[in-house]
């Protein structure tokens, strides 16, 4: 039985894919990648992806892309889409990885469930040329949902694959997706489309901030999800928690680096992180913004906590100072 390395994201368009390769009696093993960008990381697209597998009874290897696809998102050689998204670099990264996967279990091929004309930059025909031979599947990446638009791939060719029986699904429409799930019987797939923040026009935003200011590491990313983001003149940064579960991950991240946390001593208020700060003026500003986002209205300095041992007596910011501070999200 000839084996294929199936793309899976979790949505519906790689599920239909899957399904189509198992009924042509393809042994199919499916990758599933995990970035720091991925909306879904911890109950979202991997869980589903797990349910998947488990469901059509393939094996899932999950790849956690980390500092060299952060390094691709800072320098795309193709460029960004709409926000921060390098979708043709992106691609070419997970097929290239998906591409060794095959040689090292000895599949014949790769596939997708992409569709033609459905992603205004990857998902073009030039651009699903260019990752096809950048990536070095040359004739091994198959695209079921779309393939009968696109040349005969080696698969084909050699009749493991009956082209017959494959798509001519294009645009952005995802009627036909829908039929063809309802079709197969395949109900659940929470993850449409997207999942990726790099899409997100306030996320990129702030991305694109943190790298003008050298900040690129996995936490420092992951921090940009969370809370109000300030930055100081020395080009310290504050992160103030806009809510309980904010507070709660802006915590978790102050125990892994050389940030400083800050909390109102005697009045409800958000946990405040500090980093890259130079001297005790960062200080003063990250406790004054605290306070000025805690239930505290007077209008005298009161203490604000700094770590486990120390106070700053701070006072609530005006609107004028904070708006020249806040990176907009
Ligand atoms: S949307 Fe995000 S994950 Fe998808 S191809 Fe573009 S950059 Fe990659």
């Amino acid at each position: 039985m000839a084996k294929a390395i199936a793309l899976l994201s979790g949505g519906l368009d790689s599920t239909l894919a899957v399904k189509m390769m198992l009924e042509q009696n393809i042994d199919v093993s499916a990758l599933n990648f995990i970035t720091p960008f991925c909306t879904c990381t911890k109950k979202g697209c991997k869980n589903h992806a797990k349910k998947l597998t488990d469901m059509f009874g393939i094996e899932l290897k999950i790849i956690r892309l980390k500092n060299e696809y952060i390094d691709l998102v800072k320098n795309p050689l193709y460029g960004y889409g709409k926000n921060m998204n390098p979708c043709i670099d992106c691609r070419i990264f997970m097929f290239s990885r998906a591409r060794e996967y095959m040689y090292e279990i000895g599949a014949s091929f790769v596939f997708t469930g992409e569709v033609l004309g459905e992603r205004p930059m990857s998902q073009r025909r030039e651009a699903m040329r260019i990752i096809e031979k950048e990536s070095g599947l040359n004739g091994r990446l198959l695209r079921p949902l779309c393939a009968t638009f696109l040349e005969p791939t080696i698969p084909e060719i050699e009749g493991i694959v009956d082209r017959s029986r494959l798509l001519a699904i294009t645009g952005r429409s995802r009627k036909p997706q829908i039929s063809l799930a309802k079709e197969k019987g395949i109900n659940d797939y929470p993850c449409p489309a997207g999942g990726c923040r790099l899409t997100d026009p306030h996320f990129a935003k702030r991305l694109k901030e943190a790298f003008e200011h050298g900040e690129d590491s996995v936490n420092e990313i992951i921090l940009l999800r969370h809370g109000r983001h300030f930055r100081l003149s020395s080009g310290a940064k504050v992160v103030v928690g806009r809510n309980e579960g904010e507070n709660k991950v802006l915590s978790s991240i102050a125990a892994h680096g050389n940030i400083l946390l800050l909390e109102t001593k005697d009045y409800v208020g958000p946990i405040t992180l500090l980093y890259k700060y130079k001297d005790v003026e960062d200080i003063q500003v990250a406790a004054n913004l605290c306070l000025t986002y805690s239930d505290y209205r007077g209008k005298k300095a009161v203490e604000v906590k700094i770590g486990d041992d120390s106070n700053i007596l701070a006072m609530p910011l005006s609107a004028q100072q904070i708006e020249a501070l806040h990176i907009r999200k």
